[in-house]
């Protein structure tokens, strides 16, 4: 399978007045395209640093980061990135919103006919054609999350990064979030990772997840998920007998790192 993102031996420590934190060390990876990888590890351990070099907001103290075969070394357009705050604009009507990162990669108002059509599809498959027209605040969190993917899909990232994206909703809007969210991912066939402390949402979501020491953050355990599942999706995923066994093996690395 092809490697869409590769990172080799990344170290990364911050340097304050108070003193040197080491937040990152010796971590490599690689991701192949369309593979959705999480990333679980105890608080401050360093996954947020992990996504700043990823997205080259950061650059890594040692080692080196290949996104698409080619070195690394600045965060544009190849990167998408789905976050806790859907960043909706109430001035901007939900049509306007999505199309948004596409104006500003332009820097022109306005889209090609191509990518009005691919606009137009994206809202129709995900439900969101009659809001075209809405303000964010007249759409629930679910629909708010979605035109959020929408805004990131449109940009065609090879890789989008999700920073804890459903921690902002309440229980049962962020089960139904994520499962929607991952279906669109997959049949989207978008490579992603997730960061996340919520272990059941790595493990309906993920086809690989990366267990992180705590600081500085190592890679701790990869566990491959797979799971016998005809129609594969996160929710469904939640109620198969192999989504327990997973839970407490990962349970288990995690608190053996404590
Ligand atoms: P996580 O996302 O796993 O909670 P972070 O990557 O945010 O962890 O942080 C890892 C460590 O680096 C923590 O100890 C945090 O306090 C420290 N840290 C994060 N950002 C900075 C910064 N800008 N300056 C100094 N230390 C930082």
């Amino acid at each position: 399978m092809d490697s869409i993102l590769e990172l080799k031996h990344i170290s990364y420590s911050y340097h304050t007045p108070e003193g040197e934190t080491r937040a990152l060390s010796d971590i490599s990876f690689s991701l192949n395209n369309g593979e959705f990888l999480a990333i679980v590890g105890p608080s401050g351990c360093g996954k947020s640093t992990l996504l700043s070099i990823i997205c080259g907001l950061l650059d890594p103290e040692k080692g080196f980061i290949k996104l698409n075969g080619h070195y690394h070394q600045s965060a544009d357009n190849l990167i998408g990135y789905m976050l806790q705050h859907d960043h909706l604009f109430e001035w901007r009507t939900i049509y306007e919103n999505v199309i948004l990162g596409l104006e500003i990669q332009h820097k022109f108002p306005g889209l090609t006919e191509k990518e009005k059509c691919r606009a137009n599809e994206l809202l129709k498959a995900y439900g969101l054609d009659k809001f075209q027209k809405a303000r964010p605040s007249e759409l629930s969190g679910g629909m708010r999350q979605r035109a959020a993917l929408i805004r990131t899909l449109l940009m065609e990232p090879k890789v989008l990064l999700l920073d804890e994206p459903f921690s902002a909703l309440d229980y049962q809007t962020r089960l139904n979030v994520a499962d929607d969210i991952g279906q669109i991912l997959r049949r989207e066939k978008r490579t992603a990772i997730l960061v996340t402390h919520d272990l059941s949402e790595a493990i309906s979501l993920a086809d690989r997840i990366i267990i992180l020491s705590k600081r500085p953050a190592s890679i701790q355990e990869t566990i491959r998920i797979k799971f016998d599942l005809e129609n594969d999706t996160p929710m469904l995923r939640r109620n198969a007998p192999e989504f327990k066994n997973y839970f407490n093996l990962i349970w288990k690395e995690l608190n053996e790192n404590e």
